[in-house]
C-alpha cells in the first residue's frame, strides 16, 4: 500500500511525506479512502496505530483536495475528551496541511485564558473569535463546543463531517461529556458524515452510532 495510490491532492501528499510518513499504517490503508468517499464509519483502534493521521488526511482531502472549495464556515469538527488531545490533533492538522491553505482553530476550555492586562486579553478574545468564525476546521473539547454553539459563535450549517476521537471516553458515564455530545448531535443535520474512533466497542458507542449514523450504509473497521 502507498499514499500515492490514494488519489490524494499533491500538496497534501507533500505534507504527508514532509513529516516522514513513508507508507500508510494498517488503519490508514483501510480507512482513508472510505472516509474520503463520504461513508459513515466506526474505526475501532487503539492510540499509536496512526489513527489521528487517518482522519486528518481524509478530512484535508475532502476539504481542500479538489481545489473547488467554495463553502465558507465550519466544515469539519473534531471532538476529543481532553484539552491536550485537542491541541495535539490541531498540531497534526497543521503539520499534514502545511502545504494547503488550512484554516483551523483549536477550541478548548482555556482558549481565552491569557496573561496580561484587560485590554490585551480583550484583544486576544476578539482575535480568537474572528479566527473561530473563519475556521474551516475546529478541534475542540465538548464543553467549549457546546458553549460556543449556545453563543452562536459556531454553527453547523455547512458541516461536512464530524469526528469523535476517543469516543469511548467521550461517552463514558463517569466523565460527564455524554450530555454535551448529544447536544452537539442534536444540532447536526442528517447530511453530515459521522466518523467515530474508539478503542473499544461499548454499548454506549453502539447506542449513539445507531442514533446518529446512516446505519444501513455505515462501515466498521
Ligand atoms: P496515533 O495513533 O494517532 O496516536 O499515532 C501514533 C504515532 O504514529 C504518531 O506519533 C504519528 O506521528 C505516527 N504515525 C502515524 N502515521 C504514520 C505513518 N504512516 N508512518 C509513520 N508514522 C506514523
Amino acid at each position: 500500500p502507498s499514499f500515492n495510490k490514494m488519489n490524494l491532492n499533491k500538496d497534501l501528499l507533500r505534507g504527508i511525506y514532509s513529516i516522514g510518513y513513508e507508507k500508510p499504517s494498517l488503519v490508514q490503508s483501510k480507512a482513508i479512502v472510505p472516509i474520503i468517499s463520504g461513508k459513515d464509519i466506526i474505526i475501532q483502534q487503539q492510540s499509536g496505530t496512526g489513527k489521528t493521521a487517518t482522519f486528518t488526511i481524509a478530512m484535508l482531502q475532502v476539504l481542500y483536495g479538489l481545489q473547488n472549495k467554495n463553502k465558507n464556515g465550519l466544515q469539519a469538527l473534531v471532538v476529543s475528551p481532553t484539552r491536550e488531545l485537542a491541541i495535539q490533533i490541531n498540531g497534526v492538522i497543521e503539520n499534514l496541511g502545511n502545504y494547503l491553505k488550512v484554516k483551523n482553530f483549536c477550541l478548548t476550555g482555556l482558549t481565552n485564558n491569557v496573561n496580561g492586562d484587560k485590554v490585551s486579553i480583550e484583544k486576544k478574545i476578539k482575535l480568537d473569535l474572528k479566527r473561530l468564525a473563519d475556521a474551516d476546521i475546529v478541534s475542540g473539547t465538548p464543553g467549549k463546543i457546546v458553549d460556543c454553539l449556545k453563543r452562536n459563535q459556531i454553527d453547523f450549517e455547512n458541516l461536512k463531517m464530524i469526528i469523535l476521537d476517543e469516543a469511548d471516553e467521550l461517552l463514558d458515564e463517569n466523565l460527564g461529556f455524554k450530555k454535551q455530545i448529544y447536544e452537539i448531535f442534536n444540532k447536526i443535520n442528517s447530511k453530515t458524515q459521522v466518523v467515530i474512533l474508539s478503542a473499544t466497542m461499548s454499548k454506549n458507542i453502539l447506542e449513539i452510532s445507531k442514533k446518529i449514523m446512516n446505519w444501513d450504509n455505515h462501515i466498521k473497521i
